[in-house]
C-alpha cells in the first residue's frame, strides 16, 4: 500500500487518523501525498480564518522571521504591542496576554478569575474561586481546563483534577442561579458551543447572565477561542448579545493557523502580580506578527460585511438541503454552522465525503447527527455551491 512509505508509528497514538499525509494547501483546498485535492471545511478545526497559508501570513511570517524571532518574554517586543492595540482598540477590553493556544488561553482566565476572587473574597472573607461553566462545553485538554469542559467524564479522565467547576445548563439561567454560593467567582462559557454541537446561547440568556453576574459581583468570562475573530459575523460573538464581558479568551482564527491564543481582561480585573502568569514563547514576535496580519485583514473595510453574506449564503444552501433529504434544519451563527440530519448518519457521511473521486470534501461530525461547517471566513458563494453539490452526490450515494 502506497501509504507504507510513512510509518506513522513513531508518532505517539492519541486518536484515529485516515491514511493521508497532508502536504500542501491553498485557499480552501488542502492536497494529500498521492496529489488528491479537498475542499476543506474544518480549515484546520476553524483555525485557518484566511484559507490555507495566504498571502499575508506568509509575507509577515518571513518578514518577522529576517528581523526577530524571539527576545524572551522578559522583554517587550513590537508585533505583540502592536496586537494588542489592535485588540483592545476593537473589544471592550483594556489588556491582553499572549498564550500559545486555546487551552493555555483558558489556564490564563482561570487563574486571574481565582487571583481576582482571592482580592474580592465572601462576606466571612474566604477566598472565591469556584467557577460555574456548562454541560457539552468545552475549554481545552489541560488538566484544568478538561475540569472545566462539560464533555461527559472529562473532569475525572485522570484524575485527581481541579474541583471547583460545578456544571450548569446551557441557556437555562435558573440552573445557574442554583449553582451560585459564597465561593463562586465567575461563570465561563462559549457563546457558540462549537465541540458540544455548534449550540448558540441565546440573546436573552447572554444579557441575563450579565445581568446576574453583575448583581452577584461575579466575573463573566466568554471563551471564544473558537467564535471569535470574525467567526460569527461579528469580530467577537459576545457583540451578537450587546453585552461587555469582564474577560474573553482567543485561539483558533487570531493565528491564521499558527500557534497563537490571547487572555483579554478589563483594567479593574487584571490583577496578575509579577510572576504570577507567564510563559517562554508568550507573545513572541513571530506569533503575535501573524495576527497582526490576520486583524488588519478583518478589519479591512467591507470583510465583516462579506463575512455575514457568506454565513446568510451557507445558512440557506444548508436549509435548502435538508429540505430536499428530510433532515432537521441548521442552526449556528455565521461561518460557524451545523446542518442538523436528525439520524446518525454524520460519521459515514465524513467518511464517503473524504473518499470521494477524484475531487474529495473534507467535513466534521462533532456528534453523529450533525456536520459541521467551519470554511474559512473569506469564502466564496462558489466554493459553497461546490461543497453542497458534492455533499448532496454523497448522500445520494449512500441513499440518504
Ligand atoms: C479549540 C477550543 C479550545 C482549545 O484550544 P486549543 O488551542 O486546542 O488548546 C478551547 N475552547 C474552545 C471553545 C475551543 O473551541
Amino acid at each position: 500500500m502506497e501509504f507504507k512509505q510513512f510509518d506513522v508509528n513513531k508518532l505517539m497514538y492519541v486518536t484515529n487518523r485516515p491514511e493521508l499525509v497532508f502536504t500542501e494547501g491553498s485557499g480552501m483546498w488542502l492536497t494529500d501525498h498521492n496529489g488528491k485535492r479537498y475542499l476543506d471545511y474544518l480549515q484546520g478545526w476553524a483555525v485557518n480564518a484566511l484559507g490555507h497559508s495566504p498571502q499575508c501570513i506568509q509575507d509577515a511570517l518571513v518578514a518577522q522571521g529576517k528581523k526577530l524571532l524571539n527576545p524572551s518574554p522578559a522583554f517587550y517586543n513590537a508585533p505583540s504591542i502592536e496586537l494588542a492595540d489592535l485588540l483592545t482598540d476593537n473589544s471592550v477590553f483594556d489588556r491582553v496576554f499572549f498564550a500559545n493556544s486555546g487551552a493555555e488561553a483558558n489556564e490564563g482566565a482561570i487563574k486571574l478569575a481565582r487571583k481576582w476572587g482571592k482580592k474580592n473574597p465572601a462576606a466571612n472573607g474566604d477566598a472565591r474561586f469556584e467557577i460555574i461553566t456548562f454541560k457539552h462545553s468545552f475549554h481545552g485538554r489541560t488538566i484544568a481546563t478538561m475540569s472545566a469542559s462539560g464533555k461527559d467524564g472529562w473532569d475525572t479522565m485522570f484524575a485527581p483534577q481541579v474541583p471547583g467547576f460545578p456544571k450548569a445548563t446551557l441557556n437555562d439561567l435558573a440552573s445557574v442561579e442554583k449553582l451560585i454560593n459564597k465561593h463562586t467567582v465567575a461563570i465561563m462559557l462559549e457563546p457558540v458551543q462549537g465541540e458540544g454541537g455548534v449550540i448558540p446561547a441565546t440573546r436573552e440568556f447572554m444579557q441575563g447572565l450579565r445581568k446576574l453576574t453583575q448583581q452577584a459581583n461575579l466575573l463573566l468570562i466568554v471563551d471564544e477561542v473558537q467564535t471569535g475573530m470574525g467567526r460569527t459575523g461579528e469580530l467577537f460573538a459576545y457583540q451578537l448579545s450587546d453585552i461587555e464581558p469582564d474577560i474573553m479568551t482567543l485561539g483558533k482564527g487570531i493565528g491564521g493557523g499558527v500557534p497563537l491564543a490571547a487572555l483579554l481582561a478589563r483594567e479593574s480585573i487584571a490583577c496578575f502580580e509579577a510572576g504570577e502568569q507567564g510563559g517562554t514563547y508568550n507573545g513572541n514576535p513571530l506569533m503575535t506578527a501573524v495576527g497582526v496580519a490576520v486583524m488588519k485583514e478583518l478589519l479591512k473595510p467591507g470583510f465583516m460585511q462579506t463575512v455575514r453574506e457568506r454565513a446568510e449564503y451557507l445558512r440557506a444552501g444548508s436549509l435548502k438541503l435538508s429540505a430536499k433529504h428530510g433532515f432537521e434544519g441548521e442552526r449556528g451563527e455565521g461561518l460557524l454552522r451545523a446542518l442538523q440530519l436528525g439520524k446518525d448518519i454524520g460519521p459515514q457521511i465524513v467518511e464517503a465525503a473524504r473518499n470521494m473521486g477524484p475531487v474529495g470534501l473534507l467535513l466534521n461530525a462533532p456528534r453523529p447527527n450533525l456536520l459541521r461547517f467551519m470554511p474559512s471566513l473569506n469564502v466564496s458563494n462558489e466554493e459553497i455551491d461546490q461543497m453542497f453539490s458534492m455533499l448532496s452526490d454523497v448522500l445520494v450515494k449512500l441513499g440518504h
